[in-house]
Order: C-alpha cells, then sequence, then structure tokens
C-alpha cells in the first residue's frame, strides 16, 4: 500500500492539447480514488502517466514516498485493469491469475495460495478450469481483477473496468469492488463517467473537467454541496 501524490502535473499532447492542467492531487494510502468527469475531461490520461504508460510533460508523481517521473510501468509496482480484460484465450482461469507470478518465478506454493485467495474472494472457484470463452462478460472481469489481486501491488489502477458490462452487473460489480476493497485496503485510483458509480465506490471522488480539478471531497460533501 502507497500514497500517490501528483504535483503540478501537466499533459501537453503532441498537437498541443493540455489534456491535464496543473493537476494537485493527494491520494492517501489506502484511499480508494475516483476520477471523474465528462469524456475527454483528462481523467484516462491522468491514470496513464500514474502507471507509467503516458509521459507527463511537467510536475512530479510520487508513488509511496518516491518520484516516479522516469520509472517504468514495471518498476510502479502498480496493477492495472481496463476495460477490455485481456485474458489469455488459450489458457484456463487459473493459468490466468498465475502467469504473472509465474512470471516472476515465485514458487509454485505461494502462488497456489495467492491464486486460491483471490478465486475465493471473487467468486470465481468453480470457474477455475474453465477458459475465457466459456465465461460471462463479468466474469472475465473478475478473472481480470484477480490477476491485479494475486500480484499484491501497491496500487490498482482501473480505466472505466465496468463499463463493457449490462446495467444489472455492473451494479453487482460495484459491490464486489467495494468488498475487495474493505479485504484488502490497497491505494485505489478508479477512472469512470459514471457518477453514481463515483459515489457508490469512493472514498473520495475528484471531479476533473478540461483537465482542471473541479472539487475533490467525499460522496457526502459532493452530494450536499454540488
Ligand atoms: P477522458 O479519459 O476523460 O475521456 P482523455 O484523458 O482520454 O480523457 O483525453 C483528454 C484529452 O486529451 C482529450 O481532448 C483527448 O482528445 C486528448 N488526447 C488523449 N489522448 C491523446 C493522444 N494520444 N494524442 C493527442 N491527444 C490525446
Ligand atoms: P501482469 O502479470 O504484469 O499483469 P500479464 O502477464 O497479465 O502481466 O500481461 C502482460 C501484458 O500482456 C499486459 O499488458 C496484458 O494486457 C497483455 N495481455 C494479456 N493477455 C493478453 C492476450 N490474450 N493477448 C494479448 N495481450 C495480452
Amino acid at each position: 500500500m502507497a500514497s500517490i501524490v501528483l504535483s503540478n502535473v501537466d499533459k501537453i499532447y503532441a498537437g498541443g492539447v493540455k489534456a491535464v492542467n496543473n493537476l494537485n492531487l493527494e491520494i492517501k494510502d489506502g484511499e480508494f480514488m475516483v476520477l471523474v468527469g465528462p469524456s475527454g475531461c483528462g481523467k484516462s490520461t491522468a491514470l496513464r502517466m500514474i502507471a507509467g504508460l503516458e509521459d507527463i510533460s511537467s510536475g512530479e508523481i510520487a508513488i509511496g514516498g518516491k518520484v516516479v517521473n522516469h520509472l517504468p510501468p514495471k518498476d510502479r509496482d502498480i496493477a492495472m485493469v481496463f476495460q477490455n480484460y485481456a485474458l489469455y484465450p488459450h489458457m484456463t482461469v487459473e493459468e490466468n491469475l498465475a502467469f504473472g507470478l509465474k512470471l516472476r518465478k515465485m514458487p509454485k506454493q505461494e502462488i497456489q495460495k495467492r491464486v486460491n485467495e483471490a478465486a475465493k474472494m471473487l467468486g470465481l472457484e468453480q470457474y477455475l478450469k474453465r477458459k475465457p470463452a466459456a465465461l460471462s462478460g463479468g466474469q472475465r472481469q473478475r478473472v481480470a481483477m484477480g490477476r491485479a489481486i494475486v500480484r499484491e501491488p501497491q496500487a490498482f489502477l482501473m480505466d472505466e473496468p465496468l463499463s463493457n458490462l449490462d446495467a444489472k452487473l455492473r451494479v453487482s460489480m460495484r459491490a464486489s469492488l467495494n468488498q475487495m476493497h474493505e479485504r484488502l485496503g490497497v491505494t485505489t485510483v478508479y477512472v469512470t463517467h459514471d457518477q453514481v458509480e463515483a459515489m457508490t465506490l469512493g472514498d473520495r471522488v475528484c471531479v476533473l473537467r478540461e483537465g482542471v480539478l473541479q472539487q475533490v471531497d467525499t460522496p457526502q460533501n459532493l452530494f450536499d454541496n454540488p
């Protein structure tokens, strides 16, 4: 677990679009922070800069007190979940969950333990031997989350992970995400354009508009003072 601090962060894309404009944001250790705002407000860009998938134009990003501006994604000890699940189609659920840990040469027993714990937490125990094609969209997204969990990273970064799911599934996945966060307490940055999702998931919500931070507060305070 770790805090994530953005100080005076700008992102200007080639062509001159200022996607993020002097962003200052402190995400506390263990906090669930939602970045919300209309399409094009800079949410994904901010998340991708935290992940190291996008260079920052100026300013500083620190994870766990360490400036990461020049660190590649693999050295940032974070795990990402996107809306497209990117599961390996030829592998079973169990193999998908274990794959990243095998690459890191983790002992088999530890891998098995983490895979079983994640499967239990996400309700995937009875699907471990199935391949992704034989899963529903919600189940696939649970596997994608499981792959993030088993790594036990300092932080989770999620970009619209529920937006490909139907309304009913989104509601049950929101409950699962809340439970998961309660159990693990991992610092989380979650991007969505859905205000209901933001208000039900976030410990705090950061509202962006045209790259500028408008408000950052608890859902209750935002609800009382819109
Ligand atoms: P959001 O996630 O809130 O929809 P984005 O961060 O994707 O917003 O985009 C913010 C702004 O930056 C938009 O104006 C978008 O068109 C622009 N943008 C995003 N990615 C690129 C890119 N690779 N090159 C140029 N402009 C981009
Ligand atoms: P990690 O354990 O670091 O999360 P993974 O082994 O899960 O890494 O994935 C490594 C990279 O390969 C990721 O960027 C992921 O999005 C991508 N990836 C995963 N599954 C597939 C797939 N079926 N086809 C193409 N790329 C994939």
